[in-house]
């Protein structure tokens, strides 16, 4: 468990199929995607407080760890 800020500076590349941990911008209520979930949604996200540079609403957002859940691409998916 890592309890320590995790700050996510750049938009990530979704690929079709793959698993990310995502939230949901508070702004425009699009789904912004934190990090690649290697686990496949098995593990729950392991960071406590993310702050995320959102590129929907070009604003910065914190998340705690249960606004944040694992879901699965697909095609089209603008996260
Ligand atoms: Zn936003």
């Amino acid at each position: 468990m890592d309890d320590d800020k995790f700050y996510v500076p750049n938009r990530l590349e979704i690929k079709p199929g793959a698993f990310y941990f995502v939230a949901k911008c508070p702004i425009t209520k699009k789904i912004l995607a934190i990090e690649r979930d290697p686990d496949r949604g098995s593990n729950p996200y392991s960071h406590a407080d993310t702050l995320v540079s959102c590129h929907h609403c070009q604003g910065r957002h914190r998340f705690e760890t249960s606004d944040i859940i694992p879901c699965q691409a697909s095609e089209g998916d603008d996260w």
